[in-house]
Protein backbone atom coordinates (compact mmCIF):
# COMPACT_ATOMS: atom_id res chain seq x y z
CA UNK A 1 0.00 0.00 0.00
CA UNK A 2 2.75 2.50 1.07
CA UNK A 3 4.93 2.09 -2.00
CA UNK A 4 1.10 3.64 -3.72
CA UNK A 5 1.38 6.66 -1.45
CA UNK A 6 3.02 9.50 -2.53
CA UNK A 7 2.70 12.37 -0.85
CA UNK A 8 3.88 15.33 -3.46
CA UNK A 9 4.28 18.67 -1.97
CA UNK A 10 7.10 20.57 -4.64
CA UNK A 11 6.30 23.05 -6.51
CA UNK A 12 5.62 21.59 -9.21
CA UNK A 13 4.68 18.69 -10.53
CA UNK A 14 2.02 19.33 -8.32
CA UNK A 15 -1.25 16.47 -7.42
CA UNK A 16 -3.92 16.02 -9.56
CA UNK A 17 -7.55 15.80 -8.46
CA UNK A 18 -9.23 12.75 -8.77
CA UNK A 19 -11.66 13.94 -11.05
CA UNK A 20 -9.51 16.02 -13.19
CA UNK A 21 -7.59 12.24 -13.47
CA UNK A 22 -11.54 10.50 -14.54
CA UNK A 23 -12.15 13.72 -17.16
CA UNK A 24 -8.10 13.04 -19.02
CA UNK A 25 -8.87 9.54 -19.09
CA UNK A 26 -12.13 9.69 -21.45
CA UNK A 27 -11.51 8.18 -24.98
CA UNK A 28 -9.58 10.30 -27.66
CA UNK A 29 -12.20 12.32 -29.66
CA UNK A 30 -11.70 13.63 -32.73
CA UNK A 31 -9.36 17.34 -32.60
CA UNK A 32 -11.19 18.55 -35.99
CA UNK A 33 -14.72 17.52 -34.91
CA UNK A 34 -17.71 19.71 -32.88
CA UNK A 35 -16.82 17.68 -29.66
CA UNK A 36 -13.60 19.28 -29.62
CA UNK A 37 -14.69 23.05 -30.80
CA UNK A 38 -17.76 22.49 -28.01
CA UNK A 39 -14.79 22.20 -25.15
CA UNK A 40 -12.81 25.36 -26.70
CA UNK A 41 -15.54 27.75 -26.57
CA UNK A 42 -16.67 26.50 -22.96
CA UNK A 43 -13.34 26.85 -22.02
CA UNK A 44 -12.01 30.28 -23.46
CA UNK A 45 -14.27 32.82 -21.61
CA UNK A 46 -13.19 30.53 -18.17
CA UNK A 47 -9.55 30.98 -18.39
CA UNK A 48 -10.03 34.19 -19.34
CA UNK A 49 -11.27 35.17 -15.76
CA UNK A 50 -8.45 32.74 -14.38
CA UNK A 51 -6.28 35.18 -16.09
CA UNK A 52 -7.74 39.04 -15.07
CA UNK A 53 -8.35 39.53 -18.98
CA UNK A 54 -11.04 39.80 -21.53
CA UNK A 55 -8.06 38.71 -24.29
CA UNK A 56 -7.79 35.30 -25.82
CA UNK A 57 -5.75 33.06 -24.04
CA UNK A 58 -3.53 30.59 -25.93
CA UNK A 59 -3.14 27.19 -25.31
CA UNK A 60 0.22 25.57 -26.55
CA UNK A 61 1.16 21.97 -25.93
CA UNK A 62 4.60 22.43 -24.56
CA UNK A 63 6.00 23.00 -20.87
CA UNK A 64 5.98 26.11 -19.00
CA UNK A 65 9.55 27.48 -20.78
CA UNK A 66 7.84 26.66 -24.40
CA UNK A 67 4.92 29.71 -23.30
CA UNK A 68 8.34 32.22 -22.11
CA UNK A 69 10.07 31.30 -25.28
CA UNK A 70 6.48 32.38 -26.88
CA UNK A 71 6.44 35.77 -25.13
CA UNK A 72 10.26 36.24 -26.50
CA UNK A 73 9.86 35.40 -29.97
CA UNK A 74 6.57 37.56 -30.75
CA UNK A 75 7.54 40.78 -29.26
CA UNK A 76 11.46 41.01 -29.95
CA UNK A 77 13.61 40.52 -32.46
CA UNK A 78 17.42 40.96 -32.84
CA UNK A 79 19.32 43.75 -32.04
CA UNK A 80 16.10 44.53 -29.60
CA UNK A 81 17.17 45.76 -26.17
CA UNK A 82 15.40 44.01 -23.37
CA UNK A 83 15.53 44.45 -19.54
CA UNK A 84 15.14 40.60 -17.25
CA UNK A 85 14.48 41.20 -13.52
CA UNK A 86 16.14 38.15 -12.01
CA UNK A 87 15.13 37.22 -8.60
CA UNK A 88 15.67 33.64 -8.67
CA UNK A 89 16.31 30.80 -11.36
CA UNK A 90 13.61 31.18 -13.32
CA UNK A 91 14.40 34.47 -13.64
CA UNK A 92 17.58 33.56 -15.26
CA UNK A 93 15.33 31.30 -17.79
CA UNK A 94 14.10 34.41 -19.67
CA UNK A 95 17.40 35.64 -19.96
CA UNK A 96 18.94 32.79 -21.33
CA UNK A 97 16.16 32.69 -23.99
CA UNK A 98 16.60 36.43 -24.86
CA UNK A 99 20.30 35.61 -25.46
CA UNK A 100 19.92 32.39 -27.74
CA UNK A 101 17.37 34.87 -29.96
CA UNK A 102 20.52 37.46 -29.76
CA UNK A 103 18.19 39.98 -27.77
CA UNK A 104 20.35 43.13 -26.14
CA UNK A 105 19.78 41.59 -22.55
CA UNK A 106 20.02 43.59 -19.67
CA UNK A 107 20.14 41.80 -16.40
CA UNK A 108 18.63 43.38 -12.87
CA UNK A 109 19.65 40.81 -10.57
CA UNK A 110 17.71 41.06 -6.59
CA UNK A 111 19.33 39.03 -3.83
CA UNK A 112 17.78 35.59 -3.79
CA UNK A 113 14.82 35.40 -1.69
CA UNK A 114 14.24 39.35 -1.88
CA UNK A 115 11.51 40.35 -4.17
CA UNK A 116 12.31 43.11 -6.94
CA UNK A 117 11.91 46.73 -5.97
CA UNK A 118 9.64 48.80 -8.46
CA UNK A 119 11.27 51.76 -8.19
CA UNK A 120 14.81 50.59 -8.57
CA UNK A 121 13.54 49.17 -12.05
CA UNK A 122 11.64 52.24 -13.01
CA UNK A 123 15.09 53.73 -12.60
CA UNK A 124 16.93 51.40 -14.78
CA UNK A 125 14.31 51.53 -17.62
CA UNK A 126 14.49 55.22 -17.20
CA UNK A 127 18.05 54.63 -18.09
CA UNK A 128 18.15 52.74 -21.03
CA UNK A 129 15.26 54.56 -23.18
CA UNK A 130 15.78 51.93 -25.45
CA UNK A 131 14.15 48.87 -23.64
CA UNK A 132 11.37 47.58 -25.19
CA UNK A 133 10.23 45.12 -22.76
CA UNK A 134 10.72 44.58 -19.25
CA UNK A 135 10.33 40.54 -17.99
CA UNK A 136 9.85 39.11 -14.75
CA UNK A 137 8.61 36.35 -12.99
CA UNK A 138 5.84 36.50 -10.70
CA UNK A 139 5.93 33.81 -7.95
CA UNK A 140 9.84 32.81 -8.07
CA UNK A 141 9.67 29.48 -7.45
CA UNK A 142 13.26 28.66 -6.87
CA UNK A 143 12.77 31.39 -3.21
CA UNK A 144 9.20 31.21 -2.84
CA UNK A 145 8.84 35.26 -3.52
CA UNK A 146 5.41 37.15 -5.36
CA UNK A 147 7.00 39.87 -6.99
CA UNK A 148 4.92 43.23 -7.01
CA UNK A 149 3.67 42.82 -10.57
CA UNK A 150 1.37 44.95 -9.73
CA UNK A 151 3.75 48.19 -8.71
CA UNK A 152 6.31 46.90 -11.31
CA UNK A 153 3.89 48.08 -14.03
CA UNK A 154 2.78 51.25 -12.63
CA UNK A 155 6.40 51.91 -12.13
CA UNK A 156 7.60 51.07 -15.50
CA UNK A 157 4.71 52.85 -17.72
CA UNK A 158 5.10 56.05 -15.91
CA UNK A 159 8.95 55.93 -18.00
CA UNK A 160 8.40 53.77 -20.50
CA UNK A 161 6.09 52.16 -23.23
CA UNK A 162 8.01 49.01 -22.58
CA UNK A 163 5.72 45.88 -22.35
CA UNK A 164 5.50 44.29 -19.41
CA UNK A 165 5.91 40.28 -19.47
CA UNK A 166 5.40 37.70 -16.79
CA UNK A 167 5.97 34.31 -15.99
CA UNK A 168 3.12 33.25 -13.92
CA UNK A 169 4.09 29.56 -13.82
CA UNK A 170 3.72 28.76 -10.48
CA UNK A 171 1.26 31.12 -9.09
CA UNK A 172 -1.69 31.73 -11.70
CA UNK A 173 -4.60 30.32 -10.94
CA UNK A 174 -3.21 30.26 -6.95
CA UNK A 175 -2.92 34.12 -6.89
CA UNK A 176 -4.84 37.01 -7.73
CA UNK A 177 -4.03 37.58 -11.26
CA UNK A 178 -5.67 40.71 -12.68
CA UNK A 179 -3.67 40.80 -16.08
CA UNK A 180 -5.90 43.77 -17.55
CA UNK A 181 -6.11 45.96 -14.89
CA UNK A 182 -2.68 45.66 -13.44
CA UNK A 183 -1.33 46.61 -17.30
CA UNK A 184 0.77 42.96 -17.85
CA UNK A 185 1.28 42.87 -21.28
CA UNK A 186 2.03 39.26 -21.49
CA UNK A 187 1.16 36.21 -19.01
CA UNK A 188 2.64 33.23 -19.24
CA UNK A 189 1.54 30.29 -17.06
CA UNK A 190 1.65 26.14 -17.75
CA UNK A 191 -0.51 23.39 -16.57
CA UNK A 192 1.58 21.62 -14.00
CA UNK A 193 1.68 23.82 -11.10
CA UNK A 194 -1.79 25.25 -9.67
CA UNK A 195 -3.25 24.37 -12.35
CA UNK A 196 -3.79 20.86 -11.09
CA UNK A 197 -2.61 19.05 -14.48
CA UNK A 198 0.05 17.62 -15.44
CA UNK A 199 3.22 18.99 -17.36
CA UNK A 200 2.46 19.60 -21.10
CA UNK A 201 0.09 22.66 -21.45
CA UNK A 202 0.94 26.02 -21.68
CA UNK A 203 -1.00 29.20 -21.71
CA UNK A 204 -0.20 32.45 -22.64
CA UNK A 205 -2.42 36.18 -23.13
CA UNK A 206 -1.12 39.01 -24.59
CA UNK A 207 -2.61 42.54 -24.28
CA UNK A 208 -3.50 45.17 -26.88
CA UNK A 209 -0.59 46.88 -26.40
CA UNK A 210 1.35 43.77 -26.75
CA UNK A 211 -0.85 42.66 -30.10
CA UNK A 212 0.16 45.63 -31.47
CA UNK A 213 3.85 44.75 -31.23
CA UNK A 214 3.16 41.02 -32.39
CA UNK A 215 1.46 41.79 -35.54
CA UNK A 216 4.30 43.98 -36.87
CA UNK A 217 7.68 41.78 -35.09
CA UNK A 218 9.84 39.97 -37.89
CA UNK A 219 11.39 37.64 -35.54
CA UNK A 220 10.61 34.68 -37.50
CA UNK A 221 8.23 31.84 -35.69
CA UNK A 222 6.04 29.01 -36.54
CA UNK A 223 4.66 26.81 -33.68
CA UNK A 224 4.98 29.38 -31.11
CA UNK A 225 3.31 32.31 -33.37
CA UNK A 226 1.13 33.45 -31.01
CA UNK A 227 -1.02 35.33 -34.19
CA UNK A 228 -1.76 31.43 -34.92
CA UNK A 229 -3.42 30.03 -31.76
CA UNK A 230 -5.62 34.16 -31.30
CA UNK A 231 -7.09 33.42 -35.03
CA UNK A 232 -7.72 29.88 -34.38
CA UNK A 233 -9.37 30.46 -30.98
CA UNK A 234 -11.90 32.77 -32.28
CA UNK A 235 -13.32 29.72 -34.86
CA UNK A 236 -12.97 27.71 -31.42
CA UNK A 237 -10.06 25.75 -32.76
CA UNK A 238 -6.72 25.13 -32.17
CA UNK A 239 -3.71 25.66 -34.97
CA UNK A 240 -2.29 22.31 -34.42
CA UNK A 241 -3.29 19.10 -32.74
CA UNK A 242 -4.13 20.02 -29.18
CA UNK A 243 -3.31 18.00 -26.25
CA UNK A 244 -6.87 16.28 -25.68
CA UNK A 245 -6.37 14.63 -22.74
CA UNK A 246 -5.24 17.86 -21.13
CA UNK A 247 -7.90 20.49 -22.12
CA UNK A 248 -10.57 17.37 -20.77
CA UNK A 249 -8.68 17.62 -17.67
CA UNK A 250 -8.40 21.40 -17.98
CA UNK A 251 -12.36 21.76 -17.84
CA UNK A 252 -12.99 19.61 -15.04
CA UNK A 253 -10.24 22.34 -13.60
CA UNK A 254 -12.28 25.14 -14.42
CA UNK A 255 -14.98 23.86 -12.74
CA UNK A 256 -13.18 23.16 -9.74
CA UNK A 257 -12.03 26.50 -9.30
CA UNK A 258 -15.66 27.98 -10.13
CA UNK A 259 -17.12 25.54 -7.65
CA UNK A 260 -15.02 26.78 -4.95
CA UNK A 261 -14.66 30.31 -6.39
CA UNK A 262 -11.55 32.17 -7.61
CA UNK A 263 -11.79 34.48 -4.39
CA UNK A 264 -11.95 30.88 -1.74
CA UNK A 265 -9.33 29.34 -3.96
CA UNK A 266 -7.16 32.42 -3.76
CA UNK A 267 -8.14 32.91 0.41
CA UNK A 268 -7.12 28.79 0.57
CA UNK A 269 -4.00 29.40 -1.06
CA UNK A 270 -2.70 32.44 1.58
CA UNK A 271 -4.20 29.99 4.47
CA UNK A 272 -1.99 27.27 3.61
CA UNK A 273 1.26 29.86 3.30
CA UNK A 274 0.19 30.95 6.74
CA UNK A 275 -0.22 27.59 8.28
CA UNK A 276 3.63 26.56 6.97
CA UNK A 277 5.24 29.78 7.71
CA UNK A 278 3.58 29.76 11.66
CA UNK A 279 4.47 26.33 12.03
CA UNK A 280 8.69 27.21 10.78
CA UNK A 281 8.33 29.81 13.38
CA UNK A 282 7.17 28.10 16.47
CA UNK A 283 9.76 25.72 15.70
CA UNK A 284 12.27 28.49 15.44
CA UNK A 285 13.81 27.33 12.19
CA UNK A 286 14.32 30.40 9.65
CA UNK A 287 12.28 31.20 6.59
CA UNK A 288 14.42 32.10 3.46
CA UNK A 289 11.67 34.95 2.59
CA UNK A 290 9.75 37.66 4.58
CA UNK A 291 6.48 37.78 5.24
CA UNK A 292 5.90 40.85 3.34
CA UNK A 293 6.99 39.32 -0.32
CA UNK A 294 6.29 35.43 0.27
CA UNK A 295 4.84 33.30 -2.01
CA UNK A 296 0.93 31.19 -1.29
CA UNK A 297 2.24 28.73 -3.39
CA UNK A 298 5.65 27.99 -2.28
CA UNK A 299 7.42 28.24 1.13
CA UNK A 300 11.28 28.30 1.13
CA UNK A 301 12.77 27.37 4.84
CA UNK A 302 16.43 27.95 5.38
CA UNK A 303 18.02 25.61 7.92
CA UNK A 304 20.38 27.03 10.23
CA UNK A 305 21.92 24.20 12.33
CA UNK A 306 20.73 20.84 10.19
CA UNK A 307 21.19 19.38 6.86
CA UNK A 308 18.30 20.48 4.21
CA UNK A 309 19.53 17.04 2.48
CA UNK A 310 19.35 14.69 5.23
CA UNK A 311 16.10 16.07 5.93
CA UNK A 312 14.10 15.48 2.79
CA UNK A 313 15.68 12.30 2.15
CA UNK A 314 14.42 10.88 5.95
CA UNK A 315 10.68 12.28 4.91
CA UNK A 316 11.13 10.78 1.98
CA UNK A 317 12.17 7.24 3.30
CA UNK A 318 9.87 7.56 6.13
CA UNK A 319 6.29 9.10 4.50
CA UNK A 320 6.66 8.97 0.62
CA UNK A 321 6.77 13.04 1.48
CA UNK A 322 8.80 14.72 -1.57
CA UNK A 323 9.61 18.06 -0.81
CA UNK A 324 12.04 20.24 -3.21
CA UNK A 325 15.74 21.11 -2.15
CA UNK A 326 17.36 24.68 -3.36
CA UNK A 327 18.43 25.37 -7.13
CA UNK A 328 22.29 26.84 -7.94
CA UNK A 329 23.98 28.62 -5.01
CA UNK A 330 20.75 27.35 -2.85
CA UNK A 331 20.92 24.09 -3.16
CA UNK A 332 21.49 22.10 0.24
CA UNK A 333 21.01 25.23 1.65
CA UNK A 334 17.46 25.25 1.78
CA UNK A 335 13.99 23.04 1.16
CA UNK A 336 10.82 24.51 -0.41
CA UNK A 337 7.43 22.59 0.65
CA UNK A 338 4.67 23.42 -2.55
CA UNK A 339 1.73 24.35 -1.64
CA UNK A 340 -0.64 25.03 -4.81
CA UNK A 341 -3.10 23.70 -6.56
CA UNK A 342 -4.81 20.34 -5.37
CA UNK A 343 -3.91 20.57 -1.86
CA UNK A 344 -5.73 21.58 1.28
CA UNK A 345 -5.04 23.02 5.18
CA UNK A 346 -5.43 19.19 5.99
CA UNK A 347 -2.61 18.39 3.35
CA UNK A 348 -0.76 21.27 5.36
CA UNK A 349 -1.25 19.11 8.81
CA UNK A 350 -0.04 16.23 7.21
CA UNK A 351 2.89 17.41 5.96
CA UNK A 352 3.98 19.33 8.84
CA UNK A 353 2.82 16.41 11.27
CA UNK A 354 5.44 13.99 9.53
CA UNK A 355 8.42 16.92 8.86
CA UNK A 356 8.14 16.95 12.67
CA UNK A 357 9.05 13.39 12.75
CA UNK A 358 11.60 13.91 10.20
CA UNK A 359 13.37 16.99 11.92
CA UNK A 360 13.71 14.51 15.76
CA UNK A 361 14.87 11.82 13.20
CA UNK A 362 18.35 13.96 12.25
CA UNK A 363 18.45 14.85 15.74
CA UNK A 364 16.87 18.52 14.96
CA UNK A 365 15.37 19.90 19.11
CA UNK A 366 12.38 20.03 18.76
CA UNK A 367 9.18 19.93 20.33
CA UNK A 368 6.50 17.59 18.86
CA UNK A 369 3.39 19.12 17.72
CA UNK A 370 4.92 22.88 18.20
CA UNK A 371 4.71 23.08 14.67
CA UNK A 372 1.68 21.70 13.83
CA UNK A 373 -0.05 23.11 16.90
CA UNK A 374 0.70 26.90 15.24
CA UNK A 375 -0.92 25.92 11.84
CA UNK A 376 -3.93 24.77 14.01
CA UNK A 377 -4.07 27.78 15.27
CA UNK A 378 -3.97 29.30 12.25
CA UNK A 379 -6.83 27.39 10.52
CA UNK A 380 -9.22 28.18 13.82
CA UNK A 381 -8.55 32.13 13.47
CA UNK A 382 -8.11 32.24 9.67
CA UNK A 383 -9.03 29.13 7.75
CA UNK A 384 -12.64 27.90 9.50
CA UNK A 385 -15.46 26.90 7.18
CA UNK A 386 -18.67 28.90 9.10
C1 LIG B 1 8.00 25.48 -13.34
C2 LIG B 1 8.32 26.85 -13.82
C3 LIG B 1 8.56 27.13 -15.18
C4 LIG B 1 8.40 26.17 -16.31
O1 LIG B 1 9.15 25.12 -16.36
P1 LIG B 1 8.85 23.92 -17.36
O2 LIG B 1 9.70 22.88 -16.79
O3 LIG B 1 9.24 24.35 -18.71
O4 LIG B 1 7.38 23.65 -17.29
C5 LIG B 1 8.79 28.43 -15.55
N1 LIG B 1 8.79 29.42 -14.65
C6 LIG B 1 8.53 29.21 -13.36
C7 LIG B 1 8.50 30.37 -12.44
C8 LIG B 1 8.29 27.91 -12.90
O5 LIG B 1 8.03 27.70 -11.61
Amino acid sequence: MLQDQQILRIPGPSPIPPSVQRAMSQPMIGHRGQETSQMIKSIGPRLKKVFGTSQEVAMITGSGTAGLETAVVNIVQPGDEVLVIVTGAFGERFTKICEAYNIKTHQLDVEWGQALNPANVKQFVQNHPEIKAVFSTYCETSTGILNPIKELAEAVREVSDALIVIDGVSCVGGVETKMDEWGIDLMVTGSQKAFMLPAGLTFVAASERAWNVIETNEQPRFYLDLKKYRDNLLKDTTPFTPALSLLFGLEQVLQLIEDEGLEQVYARHQLMMNMTRAAFKALDIPLLTSDAFASPTVTAVQPDDFDAEAFRKVIKQQFGLTIAGGQQHLSGKIFRIGHMGYCSPADILQTLGAMEIGLKMIGKEIELGKGVAAAQQIYLKEGAIV
